[in-house]
């Protein structure tokens, strides 16, 4: 027999147990991997990581993987006709364009009698599985993580050995990816290799460090993750027998692990959710808009607020395509709070340059900093940027990383160059905006509305 396996974001060949599905019965196993247009015609940083992890799985894979463009709702039912495979196998997709396409997906493949056969999720628990004793999706995230771990997870599925992969079956040329030679490895090896370096040298300091942007403290695992090169499974099961006492660093980052599951969660209970307010509480908060708000947005995006260490995460950013939490935080608040504009803007150019870049973690963190999201911070809590900065980079070494114009100022006085004699002089600019100001004017405008829904 043949079945198809069909990649999406689940990038490895280990702890999957979608591919184990598709080996049953024997089957030779056709891999496949579909370039939808309706997803990359939209370049970004992430359509080059993606065609760097297909070359490694390319060759993992023996060479056999089958890469087609088109819409799959064609190329898949027209690939298993093909190779006359009566199954197609996948990892469940949880997002709402994925829930959409495979729902339509399985109905074409239904109309000649074949079958999508779901197995797995890139989640230690599928979304939509923790639920309270009535029934209804947790709307916290504590009580959510607590039913989280009591519900538990499978170990990680068994290593599949030797593959049968099918031979034979046309493929497209694999598109190349046009990443730098210096660009973080790519690909399921060299995820468990970070993985396992983290867990030995990093993990036991992690409760107390990981909010140092400044050290190499967490463990960058988010674009692994992102491709499915790694399974969270694998992550938990690791931990668990690393660190049987369940040590402060264990606790911690099964409790990071726990936010991607609940936010995954969140966006399976509200598909609009992703580009809408998840509450209605801020419905009528104004928010700025026009062409001097879009100079600010602009001087944002491009790491020219006058505030370092919301420039130096920003310009983290457009370097490198991902940025350390504490400043995904500190950036979204500036955006929000210092400039009023509406948390899509800035979800969608964080979309645009995270390699991370994930519908429900991103949108929802961003809801979270915005207040209309889960657990959000009350709403008088505003970032201070400089505070934030002398808080978390107490010496000024990561803002010194990322703002060459800074790097003259020793210490902490980089987080404040107006206050040094010649701290502007290399061409930094001035703060765009008083941050003390345009928090008196964020209160105002959320006291203004309170109670209006
Ligand atoms: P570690 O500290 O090593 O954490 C381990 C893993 O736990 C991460 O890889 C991630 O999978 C998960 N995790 C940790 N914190 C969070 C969190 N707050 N929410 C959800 N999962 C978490 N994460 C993304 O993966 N993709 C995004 O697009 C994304 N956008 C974000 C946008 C905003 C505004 C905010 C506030 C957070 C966002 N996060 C996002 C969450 C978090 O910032 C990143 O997961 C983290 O910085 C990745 O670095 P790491 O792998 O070294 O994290």
């Amino acid at each position: 027999t043949v079945s198809v396996l069909w990649f999406r974001r689940d990038l490895r060949l280990g702890d999957h147990p979608a591919l184990l599905e598709s080996m049953k019965a024997d089957a030779r196993v056709v891999p496949v991997f579909v370039l939808d247009q309706r997803l990359l015609g939209h370049r970004t940083p992430r359509t080059e990581r993606l065609f760097a992890s297909l070359a490694d799985l390319h060759e993992t894979t023996d060479g056999r993987l089958v890469v087609r463009s088109g819409d799959p709702r064609t190329v898949i039912p027209d690939l298993a006709r093909e190779v006359g495979a009566s199954s197609v196998h996948v990892s469940r997709e949880t997002t709402p364009f994925g829930r959409r396409r495979d729902e339509a997906v399985e109905a074409a493949l239904a109309t000649d009698g074949r079958h999508l056969v779901a197995t797995g999720t890139p989640y230690a628990v599928g979304p939509g599985r923790i639920r309270t004793g009535a029934g209804t999706a947790y709307k916290v995230f504590t009580p959510f993580a607590r039913a989280w771990r009591e519900h538990g997870w499978p170990g990680p599925a068994p290593h599949p050995g030797a593959v049968r992969w099918a031979s034979g079956v046309d493929s497209e040329i694999l598109p190349r990816a046009a990443t730098s030679t210096d660009s973080p490895a790519v690909g399921e090896a060299a995820a468990l290799a970070r993985w396992r370096t983290f867990l030995d040298e990093r993990l036991a300091d992690y409760r107390t460090e990981r909010d140092r942007p400044d050290l190499d403290t967490t463990s960058r695992l988010s674009i692994p993750l992102k491709y499915g090169e790694i399974h969270p499974r694998t992550l938990l099961a690791e931990v668990a027998a690393h660190d049987a006492a369940g040590s402060a660093g264990a606790e911690t980052f099964t409790t990071e692990l726990a936010w991607r599951e609940f936010y995954a969660d969140v966006l399976w209970e509200n598909p609009d959710s992703a580009w809408h307010d998840l509450r209605d509480n801020l419905t009528h908060l104004p928010y700025d808009r026009g062409p001097e708000t879009d100079r600010l947005v602009d001087a944002w995006r491009e790491g020219r607020t006058g505030y370092p260490f919301v420039d130096a995460g920003m310009r983290q950013l457009l370097a490198e395509g991902w940025m350390h939490n504490r400043l995904r935080m500190v950036t979204a608040s500036f955006l929000t709070k210092d400039l009023h504009v509406w948390w899509p803007v800035g979800a969608r150019h964080f979309l645009d340059h995270l390699l991370d870049g994930d519908i429900a973690s991103n949108n929802h963190g961003w809801q979270w900093v915005a207040g209309t999201g889960t657990d959000a911070a009350p709403y008088f809590r505003v970032f201070n940027p400089v505070k934030q900065g002398l808080r978390f980079d107490p010496d000024g070494g990561y803002v010194r990383r990322w703002i060459p114009e800074l790097r003259h100022l020793e210490g902490a006085a980089a987080h404040e160059p107006w206050r040094s004699a010649g701290g502007l002089g290399h061409g930094y600019p001035e703060r765009i905006v008083d941050h003390d100001q345009e928090r008196r004017e964020t209160l105002a405008r959320h006291e203004s509305v309170r109670g209006r829904n």
